[in-house]
């Protein structure tokens, strides 16, 4: 068996609004193989989250608008299932863990139930077993008192303990894939890490693998197998996790890494930022559309889209300063 799991080819997702059409995903391509861990990262507005819930069928159309690409879940092509048969799918082969548990979960239904929905609509069990499966999955995920817990509703638990919830209902049914959207933006740090440390477990457990959004890359370094930098609705470097932190090729990857707060920083010296402000996506620029914040802009970057370039087996970058005639740029010299 393949161990492809997901292979997404030149995505390209856009709303209708009174505005105009907003292009949030610009022809963004990447896969995910079996038990791997991928991270997409980059600004608020990038089309991180709009990238995976097009994939999950979960975006409204209209306003939303799937324009082109191939979405191949284990070899078949999902971008043309119906709303019935994405619904087979969701929750028994591909979940989601959103941001923000306390609006993800029900409010009016204890947390066992809101676990039973899916295993009886997925996995058809028992009244009688369907208990101990309750029991065993918040067990699995840190709940203490599972057979008390699993009576209560989620109002009744800290944040943390709401997202481990979050992710029990998301496993209940061993998905072969898990989206994770900003899993722990909203938890405090030793809540985060154990949070973190718990998903990193249950995928060596049950062999899941997992797509991490987030623009933390602190969580990127702890937990991806490979990268994939968005910017402006497009991927604009993938690589190993190793390849995006000690050896990027993209000034936009530069920057993000430039702005993380570092350890040993001279006292009071004020952290760096990337200047200016994302394109708009309702009238992208021609060219690099990081062209107005990019200090090594040149002519050619505002004119024409600068191709993908492989810098080796699995690290592509698409910058013009990889062209044989751009000037060269070293950028672990200038101190990332
Ligand atoms: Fe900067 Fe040009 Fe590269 Fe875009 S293509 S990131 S503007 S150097």
């Amino acid at each position: 068996m393949s161990d492809r799991i997901l292979n997404i080819e030149n995505l390209k997702v856009s709303f209708d609004t009174y505005a105009g059409e907003v292009q949030a995903v610009r022809g963004v391509s990447f896969y995910v193989d079996r038990g791997e861990t991928l991270a997409i990262v980059g600004e608020s507005g990038c089309g991180k989250s709009v990238t995976v819930q097009t994939i999950m069928k979960l975006i409204p159309m209209p306003p939303g608008r799937l324009k082109e690409g191939l979405i191949e879940y284990c070899g078949r092509n999902i971008a043309s299932f119906s709303d019935k048969k994405m619904e087979s799918l969701r929750g028994k082969e591909m979940s989601m863990i959103f941001q923000d548990p306390m609006t993800s979960l029900n409010p009016t239904m204890r947390v066992g139930r809101q676990i039973l929905e899916g295993l009886k609509k997925h996995n058809k069990v028992i009244k009688n077993e369907a208990e101990k499966q309750i029991i065993k999955i918040l067990k699995d995920v840190g709940i203490p008192n599972p057979d008390k817990n699993m009576l209560r509703y989620p109002h009744m638990f800290s944040g943390g303990m709401r997202q481990r919830v979050m992710i029990s209902i998301a496993l209940a049914c061993n998905p072969k894939i898990l989206f994770a959207d900003e899993p722990t933006t909203a938890l405090d740090v030793t809540t985060q890490a154990q949070i973190l440390e718990l998903m990193n477990d249950l995928k060596e457990k049950l062999g899941t693998s997992i797509v991490l959004i987030t623009h933390d890359l602190g969580i990127v370094a702890r937990m991806a197998d490979r990268v994939a930098v968005m910017y402006a609705g497009k991927i604009v470097e993938t690589g190993s996790t190793n390849d995006i932190f000690y050896s990027p090729k993209h000034p936009y990857t530069v920057g993000l890494l430039k702005s993380l707060p570092k350890v040993d920083a001279a006292k009071h010296k004020p952290l760096e930022i990337i200047p200016g402000t994302p394109s708009s996506l309702i009238d992208p620029p021609q060219g690099c559309a990081f062209a107005p914040r990019c200090k090594y802009s040149m002519n050619i970057c505002r004119r024409a889209e600068p191709p993908e370039s492989k810098i080796k087996e699995g690290h592509f970058s698409s910058c013009w300063l990889l062209d044989d005639r751009a000037p060269k740029v070293e950028f672990i010299k200038e101190g990332i």
